[in-house]
């Protein structure tokens, strides 16, 4: 379909490009019925018997039952962590710890297929996101802190750098995989061991990975995972006995854990929501601009937190943008995830589906025009077609909530002063886009914009080695690269 690019497409040609199916095999994985918690090397159930279902959101089948971690679990898995720390992981020579991450990184590659339809299964996401990104991304992080595990004199932070214990993670359901990742290589390398939560909706690859630590040898206790709801998580935060708490998810869970430690030793890291501007100016390259905006916004179903949300565009080439846009949105092909060809996969719950919806609603009753391509959605599920909002002004809710869906609020300005006062009117902070011709120009606006990470003329690319965190109400803390090291270390 792009071949067709800057041709005169119409969207009716557009839907007339029929493609075959072309789903993964689901045979890769085979799910067990139930799951224990991993707790000092072993699965075993909640210590009250209570577990939970997983629902694959593309269909609402149940995948499998989860266990759901109570208080007593959360004390077992510190506790195991904290003899692992002191008994194992903290004297351990960072080369001999390395040689556990790279093992874990090169089982991830080996069983890279099993966890992408795995996590295309628990999630929705597309499996060529899952395959593509997620998947190889997770296993470069571990790579990456691996390599970092026995140099952690050479970082920059002193000569020897000390871990700080045990680490409490909580993690969101948008890249479940990946921030299991990003959360364990760092924490491990530095020395640390880990009680990872991963999100109620999506559990299954976390449990996976637990298997690989366990396939991959590693000493009981230095990884435990405790699957469960947001009591389970507020229940790992408070717990005494954790050196630190790294949770990734939405702002008002982040104030509750800021709040809940405030007073206490433990060292926080908090990766929040984002309402990201993707600046469009009129000397941008047209077509590799839309591409930058379908995937700063579509990409996993706009479940990202620095999403390209808010799309600003110079007033001179709003109809050309637009335009294109649209026409590029009409060949983006939403259905099955494990369909190799499928743009736009499911929404992960029907909570998050009742939110998009709402804040949708809202932009139709604040009076902004709402847009999607023709579009069938499936009968089962939890869909949402990819939606743009022109006519936004900054006061809509729209343009102001994270909406953490496909949904795009289109904004205008004249000139770049207005760009960069609409950009930063926000309260959030975690990223932007700059697309223009001119280095000159991509230098004044990453300048001035209030935002942890911006990208120049590309969207949404990540890497093990750049630092990756937010101002404001996105929190605070960085992860990746050696910034990322030092909020697992003592300095
Ligand atoms: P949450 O912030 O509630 O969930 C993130 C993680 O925190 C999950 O593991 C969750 O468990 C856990 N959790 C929930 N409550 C607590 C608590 N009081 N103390 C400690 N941990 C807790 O996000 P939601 O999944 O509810 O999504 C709500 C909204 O948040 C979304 O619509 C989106 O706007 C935003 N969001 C932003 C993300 C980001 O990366 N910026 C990621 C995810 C969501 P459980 O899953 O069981 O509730």
């Amino acid at each position: 379909m792009t071949s067709k690019a800057g041709a005169d497409l119409t969207v009716t040609d557009a839907m007339a490009w029929e493609y075959a199916p072309a789903p993964e095999s689901r045979d890769v994985v085979s799910i067990a019925a139930e799951y224990g918690l991993f707790v000092d090397g072993e699965f075993r159930p909640a210590a009250d018997g209570t577990t939970f279902a997983t629902v694959n959101p593309a269909t609402e089948e149940p995948l499998a039952r989860v266990s759901d971690a109570g208080t007593a679990d959360v004390e077992a898995a510190v506790k195991a962590a904290r003899r692992a720390y002191k008994q194992v992981w903290r004297r351990m020579p960072g080369s001999e710890r390395a040689k556990y991450l790279y093992r874990i990184a090169r089982m991830l590659q080996e069983r890279a297929r099993e966890f992408a339809v795995l996590e295309s299964l628990d999630n929705g996401k597309p499996i060529r996101e899952s395959r593509d990104v997620d998947v190889p991304l997770a296993a470069a992080h571990f790579f990456y802190y691996a390599g970092w595990a026995d140099k952690l004199e050479h970082a920059g932070f002193g000569p020897a750098p000390r871990p700080l214990g045990v680490a409490g993670q909580v993690i969101p359901w948008n890249f479940p995989l990946l921030m299991a990742a990003w959360k364990l290589a760092p924490a491990l390398a530095a020395g640390n061991t880990c009680v990872l939560k991963p999100a109620e909706t999506t559990p299954l690859t976390a449990l996976l990975l637990a298997q690989v630590c366990q396939q991959a040898g590693l000493p009981p206790g230095v990884v435990n995972v405790l699957t469960g709801g947001g009591d389970t998580g507020a229940a790992l935060v408070r717990q005494p006995g954790v050196n630190k708490i790294a949770f990734t998810g939405s702002t008002e869970v982040g104030k509750q854990i800021a709040a809940a430690v405030a007073g206490t030793p433990a060292k926080v890291t908090l990766e929040l929501g984002g309402k990201a501007a993707n600046i469009v100016f009129d000397d941008a390259p047209v077509e590799q601009a839309i591409e930058g905006i379908v995937s700063g916004i579509f990409f996993n179903q706009g479940h990202v937190c620095c999403a390209g949300s808010r799309l600003l565009v110079q007033e001179s080439v709003a109809d050309i943008v637009l335009d294109r846009l649209r026409r590029r949105l009409a060949t983006l092909r939403l259905g099955d995830p494990l369909d190799k060809n499928t743009d736009i996969g499911a929404i992960n719950s029907r909570q998050q589906l009742d939110k998009i919806t709402d804040l949708v609603a809202s932009g139709d009753a604040e009076g902004a025009e709402r847009w999607s391509p023709p579009c069938e959605l499936p009968d089962r599920g939890f869909w949402f077609p990819p939606t743009v909002f022109t006519g936004v002004s900054q006061s809509h809710r729209i343009a102001r909530e994270e909406i953490f869906g496909p949904v795009l609020s289109v904004l205008t300005f004249r000139t770049p002063e207005e760009a960069i006062a609409k950009a930063n009117n926000t309260p959030y902070g975690l990223s932007a886009g700059v697309w223009t011709e001119k280095g000159s120009r991509i230098l004044w606006c990453a300048q001035r914009l209030r935002a942890g990470v911006v990208w120049a003329n590309t969207y949404n690319r990540f890497d093990p080695a750049s630092p990756f965190g937010g101002y404001q109400e996105s929190g605070h803390g960085r992860e990746g690269g050696r910034h990322g090291l030092a909020a697992y270390l003592d300095v």
